[in-house]
């Protein structure tokens, strides 16, 4: 039952009309017991439904298991979450309400600079298997926004994603703009963001703005040129209203060159979108190295001053291997189908 299709015919084999099921599905996508609300409520549901929800809630429970936390000093916690088939995969929970999910466990984008594609892509992952994501979160603390940034790449598992976007911008009570769709750009996307009933904001991962360097960093990203990605991701965002989120992973001496904020400035000013840039975590065996923090308030500090609005961030969760391109699935315990 990875699917919320599956959640759904199972719910309807029960008898559920589409309020009974709207109800089941909101009330675990929020974490919410089943039981709660007017006890009459309940009364009505028909009985064949009654008897066989607490096998429902039960599956459900399992599609995404706690199985270790670690919190970092930032308010940040890494979880590290056991799905139904013995797989792992990583969920972070953010500082001010965020969680961060995971698509897919590995992903075949391999950029260089990430550990999650180091052993390219094991599966991809349910679209209930990601909101059981976000619902393990919420039984944890309060979420406000949900951003697909964890482990994989969104776009190569886009119907899946999409699904748990709409449940969740729906039934799942997130705003429009606090569902952030990650992506390293694809045709894809571009054509069905905008075609959906629930249209989440866009997080573009740039890196660099020079297509031979994005080619050898994000080596099995499409061939699209970074001009025609920023462009693409423009009209998307124009018609939602909110800004596209560009991602930036700062790697000293690659893609912090007077070259690139050239080029960021040629490609950024003027368009609806906030720079992200993040200083590069580390990772085992890599051979990047993070900027210092000044070198990157500098680069920043330039950039807005040459009209690019930019924010450097810490990653959250750097301390406990839960910030960006650290996760992965750590502890897997069934070998890769
Ligand atoms: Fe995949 Fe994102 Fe890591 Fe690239 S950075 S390998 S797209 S998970």
């Amino acid at each position: 039952m990875r699917q919320l299709s599956d959640v759904r015919d199972r719910l309807r084999a029960l008898g559920a009309g589409p309020s009974h099921e709207r109800r089941v599905l909101r009330l675990w996508s929020n974490a919410l017991p089943q039981d709660s609300g007017s006890r009459a409520i309940e009364d009505f549901l028909p009985k064949s439904l009654r008897e066989g929800l607490p096998a429902v809630e039960a599956e459900l429970a399992g599609l995404a298991r706690l199985v270790s936390r670690h919190p970092g000093e930032d308010g940040s916690e890494r979880l590290l979450v056991g799905l139904g088939d013995g797989q792992t995969c990583e969920s972070v929970l953010l500082p001010r309400g965020g969680v961060c999910v995971s698509s897919q466990i590995g992903c075949a984008v391999g950029c260089t600079f990430c550990m999650t594609g180091r052993e390219g892509l094991v599966r991809q992952i349910g679209s209930a298997e990601i909101v059981a994501q976000v619902a393990l979160a919420r039984s944890l603390r309060p979420v406000r926004k949900v951003v697909f940034m964890g482990m994989g790449e969104p776009a190569h598992n886009l119907a899946n994603v999409m699904d748990a976007i709409d449940l969740l911008g729906t039934a799942g009570n997130l705003g429009h703009k606090q569902l952030v769709f990650s992506t390293v750009g694809d045709e894809r996307v571009f054509e069905r963001l905008p075609r959906g009933p629930v249209k989440p904001a866009l997080a573009l991962s740039l890196h660099t703005t020079r297509a031979d360097l994005r080619e050898e960093l994000l080596p099995r990203a499409p061939r699209i040129a970074p001009q025609d990605l920023v462009e693409a991701g423009d009209a998307y965002v124009r018609a939602t209203g909110y800004p596209m989120q560009v991602q930036w992973t700062l790697l000293e001496d690659v893609n912090d060159t007077a070259e690139e904020l050239d080029g960021i400035v040629r490609l950024l000013r003027g368009k609806h979108a906030v720079l992200n840039m993040i200083p590069y975590n580390s990772v085992p065996d890599l051979p990047y190295r993070r900027p210092s923090w000044e070198k990157a308030a500098a680069i920043a500090r330039t950039l807005h001053q040459r009209g690019v609005l930019t924010k450097l961030r810490h990653s959250a969760g750097q301390d406990v291997e839960g910030g960006c391109g650290q996760l992965r699935a750590r502890g897997r315990t069934v070998p890769i189908v």
